[in-house]
């Protein structure tokens, strides 16, 4: 298989997105792939991505940006359609720390690029997600600086694309 694993626990296709992974930028060295070969490779001798490359980049959409919490300070990359929230590591936004937020689909949000807007969904775990302070049960529309709240954390949503942006060529089909 062409899935492997950043070290913030994200699966993606290496495939689609080199080694590169579309939801921290983290870059994966893939070395299990070739055990008994080229194990001397350290950290001098890092292979850089090609620059002009852009064909494996998820392009971001918005950020969720931590301003309480254990993650203060620290952003996650919103990607087109849906990106589900919680602390497990296949979550899209995965955030550790805060137990209070469920492992997996604490909620959503979605950014419709045909639309062009971003909604928080409720996820199917107990915890509740706040948006200005209000407890969210049914697909709200998110405005720039909305305040989300999830277990002990808050943050701030801060998007990038929609009427002022949007990506030129994102009617890839698949
Ligand atoms: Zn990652």
């Amino acid at each position: 298989m062409s899935l492997i694993r950043c070290t913030n626990g994200h699966m993606f296709s290496s495939r689609r997105h080199r080694n590169v992974c579309p939801y921290c930028n983290v870059m994966v060295e893939q070395e299990q792939r070739s055990n008994g070969q080229q194990t001397t490779v350290d950290v001098d001798d890092k292979t850089m991505p090609y620059l002009g490359e852009m064909d494996g980049i998820d392009p971001v959409t918005g950020w969720l940006v931590c301003i309480e919490g254990p993650q203060m300070g620290r952003d996650y990359r919103i990607l087109s359609e849906k990106n589900f929230i919680g602390r497990a590591e296949d979550m899209h936004i995965r955030i550790v720390g805060d137990n209070s937020i469920s492992k997996r689909n604490h909620a959503v949000i979605v950014y419709d690029p045909k639309k062009r807007n971003f909604y928080l969904l409720p996820g199917d775990a107990s915890g509740l997600a706040y948006l200005n302070n209000e407890a969210i049960y049914t697909p709200t529309e998110l405005a720039a600086y909305d305040v989300i709240q999830l277990g002990g954390s808050m943050f701030l949503f801060i998007p990038l694309c929609g009427v002022h942006f949007e990506w030129e060529n994102n009617q890839s089909e698949e």
